[in-house]
Order: C-alpha cells, then structure tokens, then sequence
C-alpha cells in the first residue's frame, strides 16, 4: 500500500492528524525488528482511499534538544520508501526557523512533499498559512487535525500522488482495474447509518425499521468493539424484493460506552463514528425543529467524509404547515451544502413507519449511483463535448490545454483530468466540469471529487 510519512517540529500536531487519518482502527507500534522502535504506523483511510501512515513523532524524543539529532535520525530512517511526506505546520503559531529548517531538509529528499497547515479551524491560522507558501511546496492544505475540518482538501492533495497506488494500479478504462476487483462483485449489504441530534427519533426510527418479526443476526461484534451493528432483511413493499441491510445503531453505540459528554458534541461524534462504517448516512430531523446549523454541520462532514447522505424529516405525523416546512428544508440543504445538488430528502415517522421504505429504497439507489462506474469512453464524450460547449480560457493568451478525463475510484466517485498549465485553470471552469459530471453522468446527489494533474 502506498506509505505517507507525517513530518513536522514537536507540538504542531503530527499525532492529532495521525489518529484522525488512522481513525478508529487503534495506533500500532511497530516493534518488530527492521523499523525504529518508536516509530508508530497505522492503516489509514482517506475519504476511501487506503494507505499506510508513519508518525514520526516519536523520534523527537531520541534527541529533544538538537535538530541535527533529530534529522539524523529521520534521515536514518528516512522518507526513501514513503510515496509521500505530509508536512505539518501549526497555521497558528506562523512558520518558525526550526520550520524553516525541516523544509531545507525536505527540499533534498527524494518525495514528493504535501504541506499541512494544521490548528487551523474556524481560519485561526490565515497569517500563517500565508507565510507557508514561502516554504516552497506549494498552497499548503488548512486543516484542523482536531476538528477534522479540511480532511477532503487534504484527500485532494495526496490523491494526484498517492491515489493510483493506493487504489492498486492505473484504472485502464475497462473497470476492472487491480485492486478494484470489489468493485464488479455485488455489492454486500447495504451498510446504513441514522445520524441526528438527540430526540430526533434514531431510535423510535431503528425499533419501528426492525419491527416485531425483525430477522435479527446481530449485535455485530466482527466490525469494532464499539460499534453495534444489526444485519437484517427489508422486503421492498414496491416489488416485493428482499434486501439486506447493515444499520448501524449509533444509539446502541452510545448507551454501550454511557457517556456523560455534552449532548449537542455527542451527535457529531457519533455521526463521525457512523461514517466509518456507513456507505449511505440518513441524517434525521425533527420535523418540530426544522433544520438547525449542527444539522448542517453533520451533513457536511458526511459529505466531506466521501459518504453518500441523505436527509429525512421525522415525525412527520406531528408537523405543522407540511408542505412549506419541507420546500424550507429542501431550501436549506440546497444552499447550505454546496458538495452535492440535492440531497434526497424524505419525510417520515418513525412512530407510524409512513415513508420508511420509500426512503430505503432510495437508500439503494443512492449507493448504486455512489458506487458507480462511468465507462471512460462515454466519460470523454461527455468530457469532449462540455470542452466545446465552453472552451477553457486563455489567459494571458497562453492555451490551457484539457487533454482527457478518467474514473479513477467509486465509493465515492473519483475522478482525474489531465492536461497541461492546469494552475492557471480558474475555479470557476474546474466548478464547471464537476457540475457537468454530477448533472450528466448521474452523480447529482453524492460527492464526487474531481482532481487536475498534469502529467509529468
Ligand atoms: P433519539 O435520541 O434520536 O434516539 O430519539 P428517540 O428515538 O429517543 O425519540 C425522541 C422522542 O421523539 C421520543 O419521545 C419519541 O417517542 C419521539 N418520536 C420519535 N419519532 C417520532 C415520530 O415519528 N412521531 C412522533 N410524534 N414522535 C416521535
């Protein structure tokens, strides 16, 4: 698997970024021999894509005082082998001369380097991101390793490098590309999370899902220690088709570890662990509550997450002036979540199951259009024909040129444009191309990522 190195003077926050792309799945030390004994690595997952992630921040303990000592000690081990270094900086604290020093150091190694501007939540850090720049790699990324804010700029940054590796090979057009060979099985069951703030109705809506003759094969315990998950089998009233599911019971996760933290923080960090499991997230309202700004906040991080979301109003047997309460929501999610157009959005109760399975089977549809594969033949047609419907600017009379597009991963949908001078490309053209494939290739309502790279 491809392995990326996290690189950085002490306290910028290379173990926060470390356990946020390593995520539930616990930091290993690996004291086997042939590696530095405190050298810590993890089985990270990026928005979907795995890799392989080194923290370094162990070494600054061999040698606390000196840089020398602690470069000669990073170079023992060295980035040779890493397809990629993160370098992390603290966007609040500016750049440093020991910052300064490490990218000196960078500039001589062999791998490709990606700057990271962490602590930089709610745009604390601009002045020092500014400075960044001066290092030499480029924009760096802003991220809050904590928050988990900017996780989806950071996945498009290391995707150009990282991705063809990660995802096992170049894709050769036919679908089949190495390591993607999940991708033509049928598809397992569908892995369904219900996120929401507290007394939106997740479990009145689990209970009343499962029912009395529920065919129960779960608790889970084969995913993670603490997630529960329940597998059972929902018959589309519609046509009469058994489908399996895999909800998992975020609620159940919660009553499990009886926390005690404030409840408006618990649904974010439930939805957070939800969204390592889920491939579609229902996000539940209270249709006597509408739409709050923590609703959007969850919503977004599914999205930047790379998880197909979609949106359900509950206790709809008790909501007042209907229709124009939904047209409000719709409103809402239209211009408050700008990574999709449209999110599916239903309207339920969880109390008397009206719109349940209607919702479910969106659910599947959903997944199959995240899941999906764009053959690069019709991928190009449509690639060639939105280049002459609107031909990309010149600037400065100097042709940017858009050579061809191809599918590079799904779940979510991945995708790569080649072409040259593409840093002049201004984002209103790259804004474009990502509207035309969501709107004609079938990808209104899950989140694509489309990324430019030029060839080298
Ligand atoms: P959770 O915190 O999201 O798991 O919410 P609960 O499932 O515990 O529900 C919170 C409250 O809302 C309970 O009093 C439920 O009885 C009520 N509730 C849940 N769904 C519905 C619904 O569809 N209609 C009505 N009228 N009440 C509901």
């Amino acid at each position: 698997s491809a392995q990326v190195i996290i690189i950085g003077r002490p306290n910028v926050g290379k173990s926060t970024l470390f356990n946020r792309l390593v995520g539930k799945k616990l930091a290993l030390v690996d004291d086997q021999g042939g590696v530095t004994r405190d050298r810590r690595m993890g089985d990270a997952f990026l928005a979907g894509m795995p890799f392989t992630v080194i923290d370094t921040a162990g070494w600054e303990d061999d040698d606390p005082e000196t840089l020398p000592g602690r470069m000669r000690k990073q170079t023992e081990v060295s980035v040779e082998g890493a397809d990629a270094a993160l370098f992390v900086i603290d966007s609040r604290a500016g750049i440093t001369p020991l910052d300064e020093e490490i990218a000196r150091w960078l500039r001589q190694q062999d791998v490709p380097v990606v700057m990271v501007a962490n602590k930089a939540e709610g745009k604390a850090g601009d002045g020092g991101i500014m400075d960044a720049f001066a290092l030499g790699f480029g924009d760096p990324v802003p991220l809050s390793a904590e928050h988990g804010e900017g996780v989806a700029d950071l996945f498009d940054a290391l995707w150009p490098i990282i991705g063809e590796k990660a995802e096992g090979g170049q894709d050769d057009g036919d679908g089949d590309a190495a390591g993607e060979d999940d991708e033509d099985a049928p598809l397992g069951p569908l892995k369904l999370a219900i996120v929401g703030r507290p007394n939106a109705g997740k479990s009145t809506l689990i209970n009343q899902m499962l029912g009395e003759d529920r065919l129960l094969t779960g608790p889970e315990a084969g995913i993670t220690r603490d997630s529960i998950a329940v597998d059972w089998q929902w018959t589309n009233p519609a046509n009469g088709e058994t489908r399996d599911i895999r909800l998992i019971d975020t609620a159940g996760m919660r009553k499990k570890r009886n926390v005690v933290e404030k409840l408006e923080k618990l649904s974010v960090a439930d939805a957070r662990r939800a969204v390592d499991f889920a491939e579609v997230v229902v996000l539940l309202l209270d249709a006597t509550q509408g739409l709050e700004h923590q609703d959007l906040k969850i919503a977004s991080m599914v999205l930047e997450e790379g998880r197909a979301l979609m949106v359900a109003i509950n206790k709809w047997d008790i909501a007042e002036n209907a229709s124009s309460l939904f047209n409000g929501i719709r409103e809402a999610l239209n211009e408050g979540l700008a990574q999709v157009r449209g999110v599916p959005l239903f309207a339920v109760s969880a109390r008397t199951g009206k719109g349940i399975d209607q919702m479910l089977g969106a659910a599947f549809e959903l997944r199959d259009s995240w899941s999906k594969r764009v053959p690069t033949a019709a991928l190009n047609r449509w690639f060639d024909d939105a280049l002459e419907a609107n031909p990309p600017p010149a600037p400065k009379g100097k042709r940017i040129k858009l050579r061809y597009i191809t599918q590079a991963g799904t779940r979510p949908p991945r995708f790569v444009v080649f072409g040259t001078r593409l840093d002049m490309l201004p984002k209103s053209y790259e804004r474009y191309l990502v509207n035309g494939i969501r709107r004609e290739l079938g990808f209104d309502a899950v989140p694509v990522r489309v990324v430019l790279k030029s060839p080298k």
